[in-house]
């Protein structure tokens, strides 16, 4: 791992020692499951439920579940579920309107009341994600009540991605593959244990109750020595960090009318993202006219109604929704929150039906171009 804070080392067979005292801290604890062919966090009914042995391949348009032949913990990469819906929902009520016999509104927020929740096996691009998250629903005068109650009560145990999939490039982003800021703890999964450091205080107050003995040097330098080789095994990047001029100078570019005609404007790629945070409100009328909810539900820039203003659509074709989703992502991002929006997680490009692959759009948008 890349800092030097102490580190201690737990055994491979004490991970449920592990979940079982962050259940006696007031946890629930999310972690791996599969569902639907796929990983995703769910809640584990006990401390030694979570699984060993899965990996998934990762190809454009392609997500297949394995066995990892070593039977460790945490060799999968990423699945489709980000820690975004944990924190941002997919759907909610603000809140509800009431209409009383005199006719006066009456507005009452409705908050969530999620449980305090320990999240294990999140990877250092959904860590970044996260950050980029916070930045917009945690933003000073405009903090979202709703999003801030769900953060508030995560607890992150994160895990260095010892073996990305081929979909993967956050080390040509700058956030992974091994956790660096963000985490409550965070896991580097060896043969025999794991080594283990904290983050927060209340990371430390897990590790100071766990007791662990000190992870040797050579733990500590096999952990970040199986960072570097996880780094060094991704095959796709991106040009650089900052593509904002050179992408913002091709908006005219033929390749955009090219994968316009492979795009489905599905959304999906949206939808997996973990760094998308659009989303939709609307009023639901209860059918008396007497209350109605407000509700709020992820959007995309790539469907249709997202790009309606006053009675004109500003992005009518798909090649103007692909454009505005890699522009804003790569490139105008930088605007609003100094850096990119794209965190190297790879999950746009397994989960796009047609496979688009953003790397290679990018590459072909940016040939012969200085970044
Ligand atoms: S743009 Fe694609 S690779 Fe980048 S963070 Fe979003 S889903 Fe991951
Ligand atoms: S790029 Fe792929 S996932 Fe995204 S909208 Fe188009 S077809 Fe759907």
């Amino acid at each position: 791992m890349s800092h030097t804070e102490y580190a201690g080392f737990l055994p491979l067979a004490h991970l449920p020692v592990l979940l079982a005292t962050l259940m006696e801290q007031g946890y629930s604890c999310l972690g791996p499951v599969v569902e639907n062919g796929a990983i995703v966090m769910r809640e584990l009914a006990a401390c030694d439920a979570v699984p060993r042995g899965m990996q998934a391949s990762q190809a454009p348009g392609r997500y297949q579940l394995g066995r990892d032949p070593h039977n460790r913990y945490f060799a999968w990469a990423n699945g489709p579920q980000a820690i975004k819906p944990l924190a941002f929902a997919p759907q909610e009520t603000l809140w509800n309107v009431q209409r009383d016999e005199h006719g006066k509104l009456a507005f009452e927020a409705v908050m969530p009341d999620p449980p305090r929740q320990a999240i294990i096996g999140v990877r250092a691009c959904d860590l970044a994600a996260l950050a980029l998250q916070d930045a917009h629903f945690l933003r000073d005068g405009r903090r979202d009540a709703h999003y801030a109650q769900r953060r508030d009560r995560q607890f992150l145990v994160a895990v260095q991605c010892a073996e990305p999939a081929a979909t993967c490039f956050c080390a040509s982003t700058g956030d992974g593959p091994t956790p660096t800021a963000g985490y409550d703890l965070a896991l580097a999964e060896l043969p025999e244990g794991f080594v283990v450091q904290a983050g927060t205080a209340k990371g430390a107050a897990v590790l100071s109750a766990l007791q662990l003995v000190p992870a040797t040097p050579y733990q500590i330098e096999a952990a970040n020595q199986q960072g570097q080789a996880a780094a060094a095994s991704q095959t796709r990047a991106l040009p650089g960090r900052n593509l904002r001029e050179v992408l913002m100078r091709q908006l005219e570019h033929p390749r955009w009318d090219e994968v316009a005609a492979r795009c489905l404007a599905c959304g999906n790629c949206t939808a997996v993202c973990p760094t998308c945070f659009c989303h939709a409100e609307a009023d639901v009328p209860a059918l008396d006219g007497q209350s109605s909810q407000h509700e709020r539900v992820w959007d995309s820039c790539f469907g249709e109604a997202h790009g309606h203003l006053h009675g004109f659509n500003v992005r009518p074709d798909i090649r103007s929704r692909y454009r505005q989703w890699l522009t804003h992502k790569l490139a105008t991002w930088h605007d609003q929150f100094g850096r990119s929006g794209c965190v190297g997680c790879g999950r746009c490009i397994a989960w796009c039906p047609v496979g688009i692959d953003l790397t290679e759009e990018v590459a072909a948008l940016t040939a012969g171009s200085t970044p």
